[in-house]
């Protein structure tokens, strides 16, 4: 008769710190785009109420970016703020919605190996002059940053900041907490702060101040973002992130709010931002020629952000030399009825390709 054994232990999970320190690690994100095209979401607002609403359509996403390559699952607590819920009129579901939101990432990151990454963003309540905004800004990150201390998090993703001096209470925040930070920065049409520092300046600030990793996000797609990474990495000591939109920005209009469509066809409003960008998304090629170039210029944590779906995250991570588990269904287009050239198809279809 065989002795019970002891459970075995479970393997510990590397830190970000040690994964950072062999191999660039990947980040998925874009959940409030991706949420609202699948109809779980409204745009305007942009409030995750979906975390309460439908958990099972926020968990399966994060199974699917982990799927598709990412090495960390995010909570969807973007926007998940005090001042948000206050404009929808919904300051009661502030705690309930943050708490789920970490234990539905919780959930997946501990069954898949990922980290668990608690997230903080812009406010829109900063202002450089008032010091009282400050001090309802430090409040808001505190509440949240304290429920994801207590949910396990791995690290803090404070992100989406237009200001420098509300990022650095973000990182004064998350520091205070004892954990690693992520700090994203957006450089809008101008790559400068609105609070007037330039981009790769701000950054070097945060990463004067502690931050584990510094980066931008959001806003600027590949084209337009990667020409500032290089810059901010030869200006910080600490692993640089870039977590571009997939869509096709241009030095002209550099940001996702700047594109213009010139299809003359009715939008409701003046902006293709956000609902009509469809036809300015990059394809899978274009994010992994992204991820090279900025690998090159010294990029170590990698994603995407509003916009992206899987098959982008995938074509990140692929490049960056993994296989996860979604390359099982990676393209292989050799034996496609018209297009393939496998000996086993049918060569009249193969000479009808011309005339598809
Ligand atoms: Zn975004």
């Amino acid at each position: 008769m065989a002795l019970p054994q002891p459970a075995p232990e479970p393997a510990r999970r590397r830190t970000l710190h040690e994964r950072l320190a062999t191999a660039p690690v990947v980040c998925g994100e874009g959940y409030l785009f991706e949420l609202e095209r699948r109809g779980y979401l409204q745009a305007g607002a942009f409030v995750p109420e979906v975390v309460l609403e439908h958990p099972e359509e926020v968990e399966a996403l994060h199974r699917q970016f982990v799927h598709a390559g990412s090495d960390v699952v995010e909570a969807f607590t973007y926007y998940a703020h005090r001042e948000k819920l206050r404009v929808i009129g919904k300051d009661g579901i502030l705690e309930p919605l943050n708490r789920q939101a970490l234990e539905i990432a919780r959930r997946v990151a501990d069954g898949t190996g990922t980290l668990l990454a608690g997230n903080i963003c812009n406010t829109g309540v900063y202002d450089p002059a008032d010091p009282a905004t400050h001090a309802a800004v430090r409040e808001m990150f505190t509440e949240q940053v304290g429920w994801a201390a207590e949910a396990g998090a791995d690290f803090v993703i404070g992100e989406t900041f237009r200001f420098l001096g509300e990022a650095r209470i973000a990182l004064e925040v998350i520091r205070a907490a004892g954990l690693p930070s992520v700090v994203l920065l957006v450089a809008g049409h101008e790559p400068t702060t609105r609070d007037g520092v330039a981009i790769t300046q701000a950054c070097r600030a945060m990463a004067d101040a502690g931050a584990d990793v510094v980066g931008l996000n959001c806003v600027r797609g590949p084209a337009t973002m990667l020409p500032l990474l290089g810059p901010i990495a030869a200006a910080v000591d600490c692993p640089v992130a870039a977590l571009p939109v997939p869509y096709r920005t241009t030095p002209e209009q550099p940001t996702f709010h700047a594109l213009r469509d010139p299809e003359p066809l009715p939008l409701p409003a003046e902006l293709p931002f956000p609902t009509a960008l469809d036809p300015f998304t990059c394809h899978r090629y274009e994010i992994a020629d992204f991820t090279r170039r900025a690998r090159a210029a010294g990029v170590r944590y990698f994603g995407l952000c509003c916009g992206a779906a899987p098959h982008h995250l995938r074509a990140m991570a692929e490049t960056l030399g993994r296989t996860p588990p979604a390359s099982r269904y990676s393209p292989d287009m050799s034996k496609h009825v018209y297009l393939g050239a496998d000996r086993r198809l049918r060569a009249a279809n193969q000479e009808y390709r011309h005339s598809l």
